[in-house]
């Protein structure tokens, strides 16, 4: 994990996180960071080189990880995966619905299936995930789910009409949850990061055949994001770490923004 340790080390010792997409990009900074704070934290994702290479690294740096390959727009293998860690560790103390998928599409010749796939894994995907913890959380007396949303269909964001719509319903099962089940003990929140330079994000940078345009992310950076930098992973990490201690006791239902002011600013690219 880069950057200052933020929080104690055995503030979730105890506790077993399940975090989808936790071998690439954001989800292996959220990843990073629970383990940093003494979680026992299981990775799931399609490809088990993300997974494998993932583990490796948490592992060097004294983690306890487990591994489940899972496609979320699967129930039954969601259904899998959450049986795979409950029996394993022998609860769920978290769950982070991060893994997700887009690309950039004009919506007039967006075919069914390129739809249905960014919908599925996106809003269905946190779902069916959230689902399928349920009754593990509920048995042991409560739980976290933190889902990873976006900022984008706040305003509208021109060619990403599959995931905006996908992402804002991520935000109205955040609050319909949060209500449904905070009587069985669990919190349900979401974070909705800005611009965090991933690979799917410095491909939107990088002409074709080309490296990525460097002048063109740091123009963006000081035409876009207030704080004058782009995110990093563990700046999601460390606010879902929060959620998942007991300081995110009293807080559900709530969408937390994590954009270094980029959304209030505005620009488009
Ligand atoms: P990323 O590196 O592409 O991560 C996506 C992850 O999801 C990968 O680990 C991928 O692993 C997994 N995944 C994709 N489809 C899956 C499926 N059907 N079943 C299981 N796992 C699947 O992208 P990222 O930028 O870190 O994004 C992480 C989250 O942050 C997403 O929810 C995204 O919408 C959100 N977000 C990102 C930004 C940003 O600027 N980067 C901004 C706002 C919101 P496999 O390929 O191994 O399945």
């Amino acid at each position: 994990m880069s950057g200052p340790r933020i929080f104690a080390p055995d503030l979730l010792a105890g506790k077993v996180a399940l975090v989808t997409g936790g071998g690439t990009g954001i989800g292996f900074g959220i990843a990073s960071c629970l383990s940093a704070a003494g979680a026992t934290v299981a990775i799931a994702s399609r490809k088990p080189e993300h997974l494998a290479a993932a583990a490796d690294l948490l592992r060097s740096e004294g983690g306890t990880v487990t591994t489940v390959e899972t496609n979320v727009r699967e129930p039954e293998t969601v259904g899998r995966m959450v049986e795979h860690v409950a029996a394993e560790h022998g609860r769920i103390d978290l769950l982070v619905n991060n893994a997700a998928g887009n690309f950039y599409a004009p919506s007039a010749t967006l075919s069914p299936n390129a739809w249905r796939a960014v919908v599925e894994t996106d809003l269905y995907g946190t779902f069916y995930c959230s689902q399928a913890v349920h009754p593990v959380m509920k048995a042991q007396g409560g739980g976290r789910i933190v889902s990873i949303s976006m900022t984008l269909h706040y305003r509208g964001w021109p060619l990403m009409a599959h995931a905006t719509a996908a992402k804002a319903g991520v935000d109205a099962l955040t609050r319909t949850l949060a209500l449904e089940w905070a009587g069985d003990g669990i919190t349900v929140n979401a974070i909705a990061p800005g611009p965090i330079p991933t690979e799917g994000v410095k491909k939107a940078f990088t002409p074709p055949g080309e490296a990525p345009d460097v002048p063109a992310m740091d123009g963006y950076v000081a035409r876009a994001i207030p704080v004058g930098r782009w995110g990093r992973p563990e700046d999601v990490g460390h606010l879902v770490t929060f959620l998942a201690s007991p300081a995110g006791d009293w807080i559900t239902g709530s969408i937390f923004v994590v954009d270094g002011g980029s959304w209030l600013a505005g620009d488009r690219r």
